[in-house]
């Protein structure tokens, strides 16, 4: 197992005299002391505004804005620098794409194709582009354990234009069929895009090999800070589409009453650009890569796979969608007979245990299954054994706390 903890000084919290337990991962994740002091190094020795000025501090910074894309590049193995764009997070992303190229390529009797089980930010850009364009957003709905089946995949046919699907579920922690999905997408000559927001800090991700049309992720979901999001699109779409936000660094030239923008990837970074996120994200990526992908792949399931055993022996636990650790990464939704999951989540956080309670940003889902909120624990690599038995040992403390016999 991964051994790592040492490195992020929040997990010596101590919260109502518990050591504090982490397991909201999927919401955000904590920091190590190599991205807080790539942070610091940067506001210390680096800050200036990027493509701007002629002086070192805004080439520097520029530098270091340019490195941390390149760092990107590689680590999703994009083909080009210029198919790197930096946003604030993947529903900025989402937004970005479903604008620039939904609502100017979809049209009247075009389908957009969706799991019913999407995160809000890619749902409610596509709701928008689709009442503008006169297109139908049409749903996957899933079977009981939450895969796809043949029927929702036959719904990707002649008329569609858009499949835009998570590649992990943050209600579900199930891993999609990508490349399959991507493949049948691309047959009836729709495109395909992918939010990586709960995949690509817990696998390997391979744009090239997913052959994915665009693909979004959030930088503070894995070890990054927030207000950093990147979306990845193919050169050739990238160019031929609007910008999304106009502005200041976007432009090549700007008249009186007519604009010429700016190459890729800067077309669509309007504005002062967030080089900290661009460094803390860069140092995440040294720090994740130095690991090795895999082996975050591996940790995670190991601690899925004791979560789910224990969980699975709880009479009065029900796990959403697949209870396979194989088809999962680690994210765990559930609820408990006859308590509310925010009563739940305090009740644990009492313990110091740190879980998500709610909708999960996912209400069609919940709205589909009747299960109107729900409580997810998630795992990272600095999550250990120990932390699960400790979850496992006062999970059944909460119907006791509510007042229940057994
Ligand atoms: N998609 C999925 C699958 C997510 O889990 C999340 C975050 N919960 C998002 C999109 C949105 O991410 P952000 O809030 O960073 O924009």
């Amino acid at each position: 197992m991964i051994n790592v903890r040492r490195d992020f000084p929040i997990l010596t919290k101590v919260h109502n005299g518990h050591p504090l337990v982490y397991l909201d991962n999927a919401a955000t994740t904590q920091k190590p002391y190599q991205v807080i002091h790539a942070l610091v190094d940067l506001l210390e020795h680096h800050n200036g505004n990027p493509h701007r000025g002629a002086h070192v501090l805004s080439i520097e910074a520029g530098e270091l804005y340019d490195k941390a894309r390149e760092a990107v590049r590689k680590f999703i193995n994009a083909k080009h620098f210029e198919e790197v764009i930096f946003v604030r997070n993947s529903t900025e992303g989402l937004n970005l794409i479903a604008r620039s190229y939904g609502e100017t390529h979809l049209k009247k009797g075009d389908k957009v194709v969706i799991p019913i089980s999407e995160h809000h930010s890619n749902l409610v850009p596509w709701q928008r582009a689709c009442r503008k364009t006169g297109a139908e957003l049409v749903y996957m709905y899933l079977d009981e354990t939450g895969h796809f089946t043949e029927e929702d995949l036959a719904k990707i046919d002649e008329r569609t234009k858009i499949v835009s699907f998570a590649a992990v579920s943050n209600v579900l922690g199930m891993v999609r069929p990508v490349k399959e999905v991507v493949e049948r997408a691309h047959k009836v000559g729709a495109i395909a895009i992918v939010d990586g927001a709960q995949s690509t800090p817990h696998m390997k991700t391979d744009v090239q090999d997913l052959d994915c049309d665009f693909y979004v992720f959030s930088g503070h979901k894995m070890l990054g800070s927030t207000g950093t999001g990147v979306v990845y699109g193919k050169k050739a779409l990238l160019e031929e589409m609007e910008p999304f936000l106009l502005g200041g660094d976007m432009i090549e030239y700007v008249q009186e009453q007519t604009t010429s923008f700016n190459e890729l990837p800067y077309k669509f970074e309007a504005g002062s650009q967030n080089v900290e996120g661009a460094v803390a994200l860069h140092a995440a990526i040294d720090y994740l890569n130095d690991i090795g992908m895999d082996q975050v792949e591996e940790h995670e399931r190991e601690l899925t796979d004791r979560c789910l055993e224990g969980m699975l022996k709880m009479p009065h636990i029900h796990i959403l969608g697949s209870t396979d650790p194989k088809e999962k990464t680690g994210v765990i939704s559930f609820t408990i007979d006859g308590v509310h999951p925010h009563d739940a989540a305090t009740i644990l956080d009492s313990y110091g245990i740190a879980i998500r309670s709610g909708h999960h940003c996912a209400q069609p889902l919940g709205a589909h299954l009747h299960v109107e909120a729900s409580n997810r624990v998630s795992f990272y690599i600095y999550n250990t054994l120990e932390e699960v038995d400790y979850f496992l040992s006062k999970l059944p403390e909460v119907r006791k706390v509510m007042g229940f016999k057994d």
